[in-house]
């Protein structure tokens, strides 16, 4: 028999990033026994990668700001998709919960005054990241952290041991959710370095494995992005919405090929750079859609006026939503006006005094000069799109976060989840999020518990299954190598469902997807238990695989383009595919894709937009109901 360690806990949170540690902290103040799961080490999630700062609506540089502006914000950028319920509470308690992480011991820059201080950033009408220089998600990280430590010490005093109420389990990745009926009972998975499997009871998971990136060849994202959660939460029964969304982030190193994909930050652009053509033209004034027409300057000098003076000036096409400016740059590279690694000139060198770029932008100053060589004080950086966020994720309740679908004990927060973001995020309402709905999945989860009339158990059987799933591809040698499955699951996803999308492309993804499927339930790794990274890539490809059909599938049937999905045969918005959210399920192995209206948004909420710009999005059914109130 296999050897298999057991824990009881009451509230198992899957992974430790912004959101995990989050609502792993509200779970442990409510009472419950937590563990937190993380597939890397700990303080080593995505989270610790974010740069440019969380955004909060604390009217802290421009008084003006308020939760009813960002909302606003939010809901434009991703394009009216969004689920309103989630928008709002995001944008009402975001400052709250930048707030409390001082309480924690967070220090974010400073405004003169003493403030936390904010910035710019793409389609926020205020400066509006609390950031601390572009290190942001490495001081949440951190505080997250150091709040859990001091909560363990706590419970060393009053309970005599660190681990009695909140315990963190590292380098342990999660691959089963294990169920009793309709109802979560635990999770299973194996410590990565020594193979050893690990059992968690719990009748309560909260799921913040983040994003998908990894199914892309181009991406920001590091190697633990490969929808683990978005797939253990289909298998469990429950939905993934909007999985046709992905962002591809403007701005990623095209130059050397080793790191093409990491990172270029925003706030480059939100501190005053701007993108320029092989031509030296800034071409991004011929980009402005209709939508955002009013709200950006027209001519280069205006935006310049802006940085000093934003209320007498629109500002610069360069700080767009993502989604613009990421096709916006394709196109011109497409145009044969791209530089000669294949992307185009960012620049702040000739914007700002060398001093101050070191001092605002210092991650990028050393990343650019130990990764290219290149001296972004001196010299423009060349950049293009990278695979960076799913919008897309587990469908929830917004109050509540629990999962949809038919599994019950189910919860859902940051980047793993989805609809918050509609078709498209903005910059820094990621780290918002993860903290808004981290501490409700973990209120959220510790009352379900509580709830309960008897415990759901793990069932024998069900475990025996996740280890034979578990140790197939260890035991088969004639299958095929993982590294080569991923190698081609990203051509296929890099190639024919990226940036721009076609109907016949995405035809052939999905037939392609079959075949990597039936590759994929034959793949072998060589070697044994011990740390064995082909195995573990092995048992990630299942999950890379059934939420990259998801993506295809919603793709190819979302027939218009809107944020995150750009279709070059349905190149504009339809607002009757406003309506609509594409959802996703198993249906034994097979995805299934249906259609489900979108909850209707709040009179209240949508009396904050003028009708001239609802009417670029809305039905005219929609219109006609609104002004019949308005009347
Ligand atoms: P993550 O921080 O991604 O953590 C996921 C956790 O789940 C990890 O601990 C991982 O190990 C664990 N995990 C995954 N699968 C398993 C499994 N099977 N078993 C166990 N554990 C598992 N957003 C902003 O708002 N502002 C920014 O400035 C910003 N900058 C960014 C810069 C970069 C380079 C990147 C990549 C992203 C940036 N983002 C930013 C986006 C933001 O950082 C992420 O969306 C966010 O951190 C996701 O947080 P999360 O808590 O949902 O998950």
């Amino acid at each position: 028999t296999t050897r298999i360690e057991r824990h009881h806990y009451d509230v198992v949170v899957i992974g430790a990033g912004g959101a995990g540690l989050r609502a792993a902290i509200e779970a442990r103040l409510a009472g419950k026994k937590t563990a937190i799961i993380s597939k890397s080490l700990f303080g080593k999630a995505h989270t610790v990668m974010a740069e440019g700062g969380a955004a909060a609506a604390m009217g802290n540089v421009n008084s003006r700001d308020n939760w009813q502006v960002h909302f606003r914000d939010t809901m434009r950028g991703g394009k009216f998709l969004n689920n309103f319920r989630m928008a709002e509470l995001h944008a009402k308690e975001a400052p709250q919960r930048i707030w409390e992480l001082e309480t924690y011991g967070a220090l974010f820059d400073r405004t003169k005054d003493g403030k936390i201080s904010q910035r710019n950033f793409g389609g926020h009408e205020y400066p509006r990241l609390a950031h601390v220089g572009d290190r942001t998600g490495l001081e949440l990280i951190r505080t997250l952290q150091q709040k859990i430590v001091s909560m363990q010490q706590e419970d060393k005093r009053t309970h005599g041991s660190y681990d009695a109420r909140i315990r963190v389990f590292d380098e342990t990745t999660i691959t089963e959710l294990l169920l009793d009926g309709d109802r979560v009972a635990g999770a299973f998975g194996y410590y990565r370095e020594s193979g050893e499997f690990i059992l968690f009871e719990a009748p309560a998971v909260v799921l913040a494995t983040g994003g998908v990136g990894r199914s892309y060849k181009v991406t920001s994202n590091s190697w633990e992005y490969t929808g683990d959660g978005h797939a253990l939460a289909l298998r469990a029964g429950a939905t993934l919405i909007n999985m046709e969304f992905l962002q591809f982030h403007p701005t990623g190193m095209v130059w050397p090929p080793s790191v093409k994909g990491i990172l270029v930050t925003e706030s480059v652009r939100g501190d005053g750079g701007i993108l320029k053509n092989s031509e030296g033209k800034r071409f991004m004034f011929d980009y402005v859609p209709d939508v955002f027409r009013k709200q950006y300057a027209e001519t280069e000098e205006e935006a310049d006026r802006w940085y000093t003076d934003p209320d007498n000036n629109r500002r610069p096409p360069e700080l767009l939503p993502r989604d613009e400016v990421a096709r916006a740059i394709n196109s011109e590279v497409k145009a044969g006006r791209g530089t000669p690694a294949g992307g185009v000139f960012l620049d702040i060198a000739s914007r700002l005094p060398a001093e101050e770029i070191r001092r605002r932008l210092p991650s990028m100053h050393h990343q650019f000069k130990g990764l290219a060589d290149v001296d972004i004080t001196k010299e423009p950086m060349e950049v293009g799109p990278t695979c960076h966020y799913v919008m897309g994720g587990i469908e929830v309740d917004p109050d509540s976060s629990a999962a949809y679908g038919s599994v019950r004990g189910l919860f859902a927060a940051g980047e793993v989840s989805g609809g918050m973001h509609g078709s498209n995020r903005l910059g820094g309402n990621s780290l918002s999020d993860l903290l808004v709905f981290g501490k409700r999945a973990g209120g959220h989860a510790s009352t379900y518990v509580d709830q309960l009339a008897a415990r759901p158990r793990v069932a024998v059987s069900t475990v025996e299954t996740a280890v034979e799933t578990a140790l197939a591809p260890l035991q088969r040698d004639t299958g095929e190598n993982p590294y080569t499955l991923q190698q081609d699951l990203q051509a296929v996803m890099g190639d024919l469902v990226g940036i721009i999308r076609r109907e016949n492309e995405l035809e052939d993804a999905l037939g392609r997807l079959a075949e990597l499927r039936e590759r994929v339930a034959k793949v072998s790794a060589a070697g044994g238990r011990r740390y064995n990274p082909g195995w573990h890539l092995a048992l990630d490809l299942r999950n890379m695989l059934v939420v990259s059909e998801c993506t295809a599938k919603a793709a190819l049937e979302r027939r218009e383009s809107r944020g995150g999905h750009t279709r070059e045969d349905f190149p504009t918005m339809d607002p009757q595919w406003r309506r609509i959210n594409l959802v996703c399920s198993l249906e034994g192995d097979t995805v299934r894709l249906d259609r489900k209206p979108l909850p209707k948004i709040r009179t209240e909420l949508l009396n904050l937009f003028d009708r001239a710009e609802l009417a670029k999005y809305l039905t005219d059914e929609e219109l006609a109901e609104f002004d019949a109130l308005a009347a």
